[in-house]
């Protein structure tokens, strides 16, 4: 079975590597950068979409803290307004009599213990403390020119002075509320209440929240963190700075500023800032960023500053983005591993299919050669049957030869056969007058002795006629003989003519079976001795040898004759039907044919050689009956 290599052929190396080899080199790559930039997307929605949940849940928290810092500072605000209505206030302003600054000083310390302020005193219009809290302390404001406290400056004018300041005295942060003190509708003199905020910071680190309110300058005044406390939210210009600095509302502290490392807006009061690290939230990393959200405080030009560290989210957008970029590789990884399977199912696919064309084609293949085959069968079938009837028509044709052949021997012989039955018949003739004068003379033992020769001879004419008849005979050619018989009849046959020519016989042969017709083998042997004897004709020492052998299975009969041999052209033509090199009626030329053909009939041949001692011998090989039984007669 052969398959059709073009079948399996695979595609041009060229053509086959080229886009595999791009695919290796420009697909990882690709699959890099797209995990990058998906990672990185992942990483800016997680993030964008936590600061937005941060900031609303910020606004909340800002909104209660601020409110907070609003309660706080408003608990104050009416406190200096009530000392207009404590009369021993206007009579020390009025009156400032030690008398009365102390009644008024003690009136202040009880009130300042009660309200839990830090302190509360009382100014007159130029701005000089006439009574205070802590007039016991060592630090008191008592005496002390404050006029140029922006608070007193605006409550002097009539309007509530809110300040954030430290105190020039203690050197102490504080919240000033200070209310212009009336009296008939003109200004006597201002009250001041200094409250400490400290205990808002305490509570936002308590709560661990981290928060800052800066005030009209821009100056963070409470803050969660203290290291941000006096520090500039928005950049200050050195004009600026140096007005802060005369006005000592910050005492003598620098007024650096919140510098953050970036700044990005991103709704009205809200900022994402990152500051540096500076403290021990931060001990892992260089920065930290803040979603800063800020609201105004209600009453006060001051505003309230909400900080959500965004490290929580940093890193929870840190992992989302991981999350997407190995999620990514991994339906990247299960594609491309999808995809080889699919092209290992297609390649295996066409495999097949090419098999199966490959078996549909062998398969075509086959039914068409076993049609010629068929077709070739019916030939040979039909050649056969025309060689059969060749055959039967040839075989009929041999049979047809063979007994125009024995016709023609008979008719060869005719002569001699009637030389040969007259001969007996003269003597009968002659024979049976004689008896029948003996008898007649009563010679009796001389009569029967004349019939008994007359008996004789008529034998002799029976085994003529009988040789004849099984001659002419048509005989099929299975069957066996004896040889030595064959020879017998062969020369019985012929008697008269060997008589005549004195002829030396050599018999050495053995008396085999052979398998052949006992009447074929005569007729053979007949033609044979007989063109052997023509051949003699003019030889005066006339020899015939028989000479026989077993070789092969076949017994192989040598008829050599002393006779003149065959010229080199007629050799050519022995065994063709009618070559006669004989004279008139004499020959027909069919008798080696027939001999040949009989020979060959029974599985024997019949050849000749040409001794050069002279004469011919003709060579008759016929299969014997059983092999081993050949025996020298
Ligand atoms: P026919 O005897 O009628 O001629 P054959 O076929 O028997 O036909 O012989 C053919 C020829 O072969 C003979 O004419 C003769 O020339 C030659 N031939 C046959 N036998 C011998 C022989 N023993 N010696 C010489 N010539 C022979």
């Amino acid at each position: 079975m052969k398959c059709d290599p073009n079948l399996y052929r695979a595609a041009p190396p060229s053509l086959a590597v080229k886009p595999r080899l791009i695919r290796h080199l420009f697909l990882p790559p690709l699959i890099i950068v797209l995990m990058i930039g998906l990672g990185y997307a992942g990483f800016w929605t997680s993030e964008h979409f936590g600061i937005r949940s941060l900031s609303e849940n910020g606004q909340r928290q800002l909104e209660l803290h601020a409110r907070t810092v609003e309660s706080e500072l408003s608990k104050y605000t009416y406190l200096p307004s009530l000392l207009e209505l404590e009369t021993s206030v206007p009579q020390l302003l009025a009156d400032p009599t030690p008398e009365h600054r102390q009644t008024v000083n003690a009136y202040l310390e009880g009130l300042n213990r009660r309200s839990r302020s830090r302190a509360i005193y009382v100014m007159d219009t130029t701005g000089r403390v006439m009574a205070t809290s802590n007039w016991r302390d060592v630090d008191s404001y008592l005496g002390e020119d404050l006029s140029f406290r922006a608070y007193f400056q605006k409550a002097v004018r009539g309007e509530p002075g809110r300040f954030y300041g430290i105190g020039s005295t203690s050197g102490e942060p504080g919240y000033y509320l200070a209310h212009g003190l009336e009296e008939h509708g003109k200004i006597i003199g201002v009250a001041v209440v200094k409250v400490r905020l400290e205990a808002l910071e305490e509570r936002w680190q308590r709560a661990r929240l981290e928060a800052f309110v800066s005030d009209e300058n821009g100056i963070i005044i409470l803050s969660s963190d203290p290291a941000r406390r006096l520090k500039s939210v928005i950049p200050l210009s050195d004009e600026t700075k140096e007005k802060l600095a005369r006005s000592l509302q910050y005492y003598w502290f620098p007024l650096n500023e919140l510098q953050p490392l970036a700044r990005e807006t991103l709704a009205e009061g809200v900022e994402k800032l990152t500051f540096p690290a500076n403290s021990e939230l931060s001990a892992d990393d260089d920065s930290i960023s803040y979603l800063a959200q800020t609201r105004p405080l209600n009453d006060t030009p001051w505003n309230f500053t909400l900080l959500t560290p965004l490290q929580d989210l940093r890193r929870e957008a840190i992992n989302q983005g991981i999350l997407v970029a190995v999620a990514f590789a991994l339906v990247a990884f299960l594609l491309i591993a999808w995809n080889e399977r699919r092209k290992v199912i297609a390649t295996r696919l066409a495999a097949r299919e090419a098999l199966q064309e490959a078996n549909n084609q062998l398969e075509r293949r086959i039914t068409e050669r076993t049609g010629d085959l068929r077709a070739s069968n019916e030939r040979l079938k039909s050649q056969i049957r025309e060689r059969r009837q060749a055959e039967e028509t040839l075989r009929r044709a041999q049979d047809e030869l063979v007994q125009a052949g024995k016709l023609a021997a008979i008719g060869q012989m005719s002569t001699s056969i009637a030389h040969e039955l007259n001969q007996p018949l003269a003597a009968m003739r002659t024979l049976s007058g004689n008896t029948i004068r003996f008898l007649e003379r009563g010679q009796l033992d001389v009569a029967s002795t004349n019939l008994k020769t007359i008996n004789d001879l008529i034998d002799r004419m029976g085994r003529i006629t009988a040789s004849l008849r099984s001659f002419a005979r048509r005989g099929d050619d299975k069957g066996q003989a004896s040889l030595g018989k064959a020879v017998d009849a062969a020369l019985q046959l012929l008697g008269a003519r060997v008589d005549s020519m004195a002829l030396h016989l050599h018999r050495q042969f053995s008396d085999v079976q052979v398998q052949i017709d006992q009447t074929r083998l005569e007729q053979i042997l007949v033609n044979l001795i007989g063109n052997a004897l023509d051949a003699m004709q003019a030889q005066p020492l006339p020899q015939l040898w028989l000479e026989g052998e077993a070789f092969n299975g076949k017994y192989r009969l040598r008829v050599r004759d002393n006779g003149h041999g065959v010229d080199a052209e007629a050799r050519k033509h022995l065994f063709e039907p009618f070559f006669t090199t004989k004279p008139g009626e004499q020959g027909l030329g069919l008798g080696l044919t027939l001999s040949a053909s009989l020979a060959a009939a029974t599985g024997g041949h019949l050849g000749v050689e040409h001794p050069a001692s002279g004469g011919t011998t003709f060579v008759l090989s016929l299969p014997l009956v059983s092999p081993d039984s050949a025996e020298p007669i």
